[in-house]
C-alpha cells in the first residue's frame, strides 16, 4: 500500500519507518493544507498529524487523488471534519490512546521547574553565579492540588502527586470512582478548586464549554500567586487575560505545553525568524513561565504506540477489517 505521512517529523521517523515497513512509505515534513495537497496525489492512504488540515476542501482533494484511508497519528480529531469525511468515502482511525503517564509526567516536571526555579538555577550557575537568592521555592507537601479533568491523564497527575504527599482536589462532571477509592481526593465544583488550589491543571478536551474557562473570572476566585499548568489545550486559557494576571501577580507562574495559536508557530525552528505573535512574545519575558512545544507526549513509549497503532489502523484496512479506533462520521 501507498502511504504518505505528513507533517511527519525528524523525531518520528525511524519509529514510522519500523512499524510500516511492509508499505511503501513517503515521509514528508510539510503539513498537509490546500497548498500541499497534491503531495498525496496516488497515495492509497495518509498518515497526518494533529496540525495537519483535515477540512472539507483538503479531504475533497484526497479524495480526487485516490486516497480512501486518513491515519490520524494523535488522539484529538478536532482537525478533521468527520461528516465530509463520511460523505466523501473516506476511512478515518485514529490512535486513542498512546502514553498518558507521558503527559502526566511532563506536567509534573512543569510544577517542579517552576516550584524550584530549575531554568533560572541552571542557566546562574552556567555564569559562575552560585548566589541563592530569587529562587526558594515551596514544599509541595501539604499543598493543594486542583485537578481540572480526572480522564486517562488527569488520574496519573493525581497518582503522582498523591505521592508528594499534596491535597488533591478535582472537578470533572464524570467522577472516576476507581480512582476515589484509590486515592483521598475530593470532588468540587470548579469554583471551590479555583478559591482553595495553590496549584491548578488542566486535563480536559477543549470544547465550547470548557474554551476560555481560565480568564480573567475565574481567576478572580484563585489564590494570589497560584501556580497553572496546561498540558491540555491551548484554548482552556485566555492568554491575554492570563498575562494581565502574571503582570499583578495574581498568578505566580504559568507552565503551558500548548497555545492557543500554536498551529504557525510549535513543532517548527523559527529561530531565524522574526518573531510575529506578540503574545508569545510578552510570555516570554516572564521568568515565571515556562513554555514547552507541545512536547508533553514526546516519549520514546509514546512514538512507539503511535506508529504502532497507526499501522495497526492501517492493516486492518489492508485485510478488508474494520480497525476499532474507526471514527464514525461527525
Ligand atoms: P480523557 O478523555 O481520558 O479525560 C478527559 C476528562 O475530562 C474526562 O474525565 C471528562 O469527563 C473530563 N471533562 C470533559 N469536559 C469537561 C469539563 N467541561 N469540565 C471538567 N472536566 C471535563 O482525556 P485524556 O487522555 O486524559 O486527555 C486530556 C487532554 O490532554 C486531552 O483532551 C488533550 O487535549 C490533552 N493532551 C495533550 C497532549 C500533549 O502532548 N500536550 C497529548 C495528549 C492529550
Amino acid at each position: 500500500m501507498k502511504i504518505t505521512a505528513f507533517s511527519a517529523h525528524k523525531f518520528e521517523h525511524s519509529y514510522l519507518k519500523e512499524a510500516l515497513s511492509d508499505h511503501e512509505l513517503k515521509l514528508l515534513e510539510v503539513r498537509l493544507t490546500m497548498d500541499t495537497v497534491d503531495l498525496a496525489a496516488g497515495s492509497d492512504a495518509v498518515a497526518i498529524f494533529v496540525t495537519d488540515n483535515g477540512s472539507r476542501p483538503v479531504l475533497e482533494k484526497l479524495q480526487q487523488f485516490g486516497v480512501k484511508y486518513l491515519a490520524l497519528r494523535s488522539a484529538g480529531f478536532n482537525h478533521v471534519d468527520l461528516s465530509a469525511a463520511e460523505e466523501l468515502g473516506l476511512k478515518v482511525a485514529r490512535v486513542p490512546e498512546y502514553s498518558p503517564a507521558a503527559i502526566a509526567e511532563h506536567t509534573v516536571a512543569l510544577m517542579l521547574a517552576l516550584n524550584r526555579k530549575l531554568v533560572k538555577a541552571h542557566n546562574r550557575v552556567r555564569d559562575l553565579n552560585f548566589s541563592l537568592d530569587g529562587l526558594v521555592g515551596f514544599d509541595m507537601e501539604g499543598k493543594t492540588i486542583g485537578i481540572a479533568g480526572t480522564g486517562k491523564i488527569g488520574s496519573k497527575v493525581a497518582k503522582t502527586l498523591s505521592g508528594f504527599g499534596c491535597r488533591l482536589l478535582a472537578y470533572d462532571p464524570y467522577i472516576n470512582e476507581s480512582l476515589k477509592a484509590e486515592l483521598e481526593i475530593e470532588y468540587v465544583d470548579f469554583k471551590t478548586l479555583c478559591t482553595e488550589s495553590d496549584i491548578i491543571t488542566l486535563h480536559l478536551p477543549l470544547s465550547s464549554s470548557s474554551q476560555y474557562m481560565i480568564n480573567s473570572s475565574s481567576m478572580e476566585d484563585m489564590k494570589k500567586g497560584v501556580m497553572l499548568i496546561n498540558t491540555s489545550r491551548g484554548a482552556l486559557v485566555n492568554t491575554k487575560e492570563v498575562i494581565e494576571a502574571l503582570k499583578t501577580g495574581k498568578i505566580g507562574s504559568f507552565g503551558m505545553d500548548v497555545y492557543e495559536e500554536e498551529e504557525d508557530l510549535f513543532f517548527e525552528d523559527h529561530s531565524e525568524d522574526i518573531l510575529q505573535d506578540d503574545v508569545i512574545a510578552r510570555l516570554l519575558t516572564f521568568q515565571n513561565v515556562l513554555i514547552t512545544s507541545h512536547q508533553a507526549f514526546l516519549t520514546k513509549e509514546a512514538l512507539e504506540k503511535i506508529a504502532g497503532v497507526t499501522a495497526f489502523n492501517l492493516n486492518c484496512w489492508a485485510k478488508n477489517e474494520s480497525s476499532p479506533h474507526e471514527l464514525k462520521g461527525g
